[in-house]
């Protein structure tokens, strides 16, 4: 008999939650990670971002202040500790992943995990450290395998983030310096939200969307309003654009775009951030044990309604 009723590949959001729920209901339960507890929303993601928009927040609330009858000098930044801050916050919640998987007696696998056969998952030694308490690399049996391991960054062709002039999401998220300049490419969620945090910190942002309008994926009176509100931060936005390459050209980077009626601009930044979209990470774990003549969609995500997918994990 296998040794779990279920075990959960990644231990994100949809991962952890899925494991303490199947716990609750009486299944013998396991998750395997192999970087950190609570995936990226927790500690890349979600989180981290909102604790630096909240100390963006204050520093709006500061030079606002006059407006509603409170006179405050200038406030200083300091970008350091609004980032130790949003990496603690971030780790407390990485802590509270522990505790919950622990409390519900799940145990924890650590390493990169693949589905090496039908009910059978093979757990490889991870890079980077490993938290105290769990189980360690191996092969594990168990009746029903859930596969919840999320997505991974796009990088866009000639962009690829090096922490220099070319940020992620996570060089953004670290930075040891406030940015003369920014240019952000995606206008979606992450793409906004950094746009918004730099802005209040006196980057000039200048955000690049494809579509044509910012928030795509939102109802479009709450990305109209979202522009508004971008465009009194002093943050310009060019949607309907598309890159078409980015050199650097001493201490700048130029970015070079395509607009909707195809002439090209350059944009001279400091830094540029690819906040495109991310791709589902759908091949490492073993997919194809799985359901070898299905094919996958044009992003890499499981096709909709693929039943072998669902009969194989029996
Ligand atoms: C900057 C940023 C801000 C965001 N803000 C928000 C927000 O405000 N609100 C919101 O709803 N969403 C937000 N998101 C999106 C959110 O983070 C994701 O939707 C969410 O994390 C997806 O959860 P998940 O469990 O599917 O995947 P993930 O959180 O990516 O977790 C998957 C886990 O699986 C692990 N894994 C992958 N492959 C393997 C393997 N082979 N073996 C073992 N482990 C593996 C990974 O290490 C990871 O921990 C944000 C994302 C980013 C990048």
């Amino acid at each position: 008999m296998p040794a779990y009723d279920l075990i959960v590949i990644g231990a994100g959001p949809g991962g952890y939650v899925a494991a303490i729920r199947a716990a609750q209901l009486g299944l013998k339960t396991a998750v395997v990670e192999r970087r950190h507890l609570g995936g990226i929303c927790l500690n890349w993601g979600c989180i981290p971002t909102k604790s630096l928009l909240h100390s963006a927040e204050i520093l709006h609330g500061f030079r606002t202040a006059s407006r509603f009858g409170i006179d405050a000098a200038e406030p200083s930044i300091s970008l350091s500790k609004m980032v130790e801050r949003s990496r603690s916050v971030a780790g407390q919640l990485n802590a509270g992943v522990q505790f919950l998987l622990r409390k519900n007696k799940i145990d924890t696998i650590w390493g990169e995990a693949e589905i090496a056969d039908r009910g059978l998952v093979r757990v490889r030694e991870a890079s980077g450290d490993t938290p105290k308490g769990v189980f360690p690399p191996g092969d594990y049996e168990a009746s029903h395998i859930v596969v919840a391991t999320g997505a991974r960054e796009r990088v866009l062709p000639g962009l690829k983030p090096d922490g220099g002039a070319i940020w992620s999401y996570h060089h953004a998220m670290t930075a040891t310096a406030i940015p003369s300049s920014l240019v952000i490419i995606g206008g979606g969620a992450i793409g906004v939200e950094f746009a918004a945090f730099y802005a209040e910190l006196g980057t000039k942002v200048t955000l690049v969307e494809r579509m044509p309008r910012i928030l795509p994926l939102e109802d479009a009176e709450v990305a109209d309003l979202m522009a508004k509100a971008l465009h009194k931060k002093g943050i310009e936005i060019i949607c309907g654009a598309s890159v078409s390459n980015a050199a650097v050209a001493g201490a700048c980077l130029s970015v070079r775009i395509t607009l909707p009626d195809g002439e090209t601009r350059i944009l001279d930044t400091e830094k540029l951030l690819s906040a495109a979209v991310s791709w589902p990470i759908s091949k490492d774990w073993g997919w194809s044990v799985l359901v070898s003549n299905c094919r996958m969609g044009p992003f890499g995500h499981c096709p909709r309604g693929a039943r072998p997918y669902r009969a194989s994990m029996r």
